[in-house]
């Protein structure tokens, strides 16, 4: 037995679904919830899951909103995700603190997510600052005076994928069936066909969310150039005295890179990049000995520094498909294009996809054509390279740079910097890629 959700009452969900709802399999209602339902897998092995116009292979923060917008369009789909449910209704924190950019947030409104976030939850960045090794000197960027006063948001991964699968329950056409993972695909011009541990579905698209490393996009036969920068990046909350004022400081120092993103209760995110072994080192130190570590690289900047709660290690891979789709398949999020994180651009880029693809199957749907077209694909593929490829490339170019202490490197992270903050079209240009902000809402 495979619980898919909890369902809200039928009448939550204003929009008209366009594709009947039913299964093979048996759905009932579960005893001490009326709304809970539960998917008996009563024909396991030899019957398809075949009503959903798509199914969706992950429930992480790019499969649910892909989900989340597909199912505003009235599309039956489905969420298959490995994790057990708990993982995905009350996430724990993983110290991750995700920068949005304004078209992101723009996205998350439309799909009742933002309202989700408690405003305490949300932190503007004002100012950013880009430091380089021993020299004082920064690239600065300032918010535009329009666009809410900031250059972006910050806001706990957790706390976004809560909201997102909170979003996802109140559409009553979105199943979300977890505790199942992806095993095996194939694709043909007629229909895809996804064999879970649940058991197979047979539908118009698969999507994969699946993570960078996703194992569904190798089933589909889709390379990725993957780039593992030997390094690790450790993530935590500090507390801290003096007030940050809402600057975000990037410093590139000399054996590691260290941000300090500036959140609500004198609190900074620091985000630690070093090589592997400084990683394990910095991870074993006790709180005492971490915290006054980062004071002494800030040089005291914001007076006295204390860890709160636990270090989180990420491994830092970089990856980009060769392909985003095939036959009735496509990529979204990390799947299709894993960033670093120091132009924090993963989850921004996920959603920018997500909205791409949706709004060509929103285009499909309104002709009566097929919502998983090769055409459709195919420009879905074309535009989401075309967004994505040149911060991709050049922030895998700027940590290259940067984590390179040859001398005549290290003058050239010194002028790279002062040319970005005196070309102005230059700087206009990162802006606009980094925030996200339509040229006509920034400022000269
Ligand atoms: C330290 C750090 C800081 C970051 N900061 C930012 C930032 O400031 N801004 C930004 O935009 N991005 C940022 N990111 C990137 C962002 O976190 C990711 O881009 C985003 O989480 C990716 O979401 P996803 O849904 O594509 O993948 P994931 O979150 O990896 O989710 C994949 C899901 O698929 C499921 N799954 C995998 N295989 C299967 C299977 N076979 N069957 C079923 N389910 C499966 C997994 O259980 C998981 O739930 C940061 C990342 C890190 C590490």
């Amino acid at each position: 037995m495979i619980e898919i959700k909890l369902r809200p009452a039928p009448d939550a969900h204003s929009r008209p679904r366009r594709s009947r709802f039913g299964r093979r399999g048996e759905l009932s209602g579960g005893s001490s919830d009326r709304r809970r339902l539960v998917l008996r897998d009563t024909d396991r092995g030899c019957e398809c899951l075949n009503d959903f116009d798509c199914v969706i292979v992950g429930g992480g923060p790019a499969g649910l909103s892909f989900a989340a917008m597909l199912g505003r369009l009235g599309l039956s789909v489905a969420i298959v995700e490995q994790a057990e449910v708990a993982t995905l209704a009350e996430p724990e924190p993983d110290g991750r603190d995700i920068a949005l950019t304004h078209l992101s947030r723009a996205i998350l409104e439309r799909l009742d997510v933002w309202a989700r976030f408690p405003d305490a939850e949300i932190a503007p960045i004002r100012r950013a600052e880009v430091k380089n090794g021993s020299s004082p000197y920064a690239l600065t960027f300032d918010h535009p005076p329009q666009a809410h006063d900031a250059l972006g948001f910050l806001v706990a991964n957790h706390v976004i994928r809560r909201a997102l699968y909170r979003s996802v329950l109140d559409l009553p056409n979105v199943q979300l069936l977890t505790s199942v993972k992806a095993t095996a695909l194939s694709l043909d011009a007629a229909s895809a066909r996804l064999e879970t541990t649940a058991g197979s579905f047979e539908t118009p698209l698969v999507v994969a969310a699946d993570s960078r490393f996703s194992a569904v996009r190798r089933m589909a036969g889709i390379a990725a150039k993957m780039r593992d920068f030997g390094r690790v990046c450790i993530v935590s909350r500090i507390s801290i005295e003096r007030p940050h004022d809402e600057i975000a400081t990037e410093w590139f120092d000399y054996d590691r890179t260290l941000a300090a993103l500036p959140l609500n209760d004198h609190q900074l995110s620091v985000v630690l990049t070093i090589d592997s072994t400084g990683g394990a080192t910095e991870m074993a130190s006790s709180a005492e000995a971490f915290a006054a570590e980062v004071e002494r690289r800030f040089a005291g900047r914001w007076g006295t520094m204390r860890l709160l709660g636990e270090r989180h290690a990420y491994p830092l891979v970089a990856v980009y498909a060769d392909r985003f789709v095939a036959r009735r398949f496509a990529l979204v999020g990390d799947a299709a294009v894993g960033m670093h994180p120091v132009t924090a651009h993963g989850y921004n880029f996920g959603l920018r996809g997500a909205d791409a693809l949706a709004r060509g199957i929103e285009g499909a749907l309104s002709l009566g054509l097929d919502i998983a077209s090769p055409s459709l694909l195919e420009r879905y593929d074309r535009d989401h390279r075309a967004a994505t490829w040149p911060l991709y490339t050049a922030t895998n170019a700027l940590v290259s740079l940067y984590t390179d202490n040859q001398p005549l490197a290290r003058i050239g992270r010194d002028a790279l910097l002062r040319l970005g903050n005196v070309l102005g079209p230059v700087k206009s240009l990162m802006m606009g890629k980094l925030t996200e902000i339509e040229p006509s809402r920034r400022s000269a």
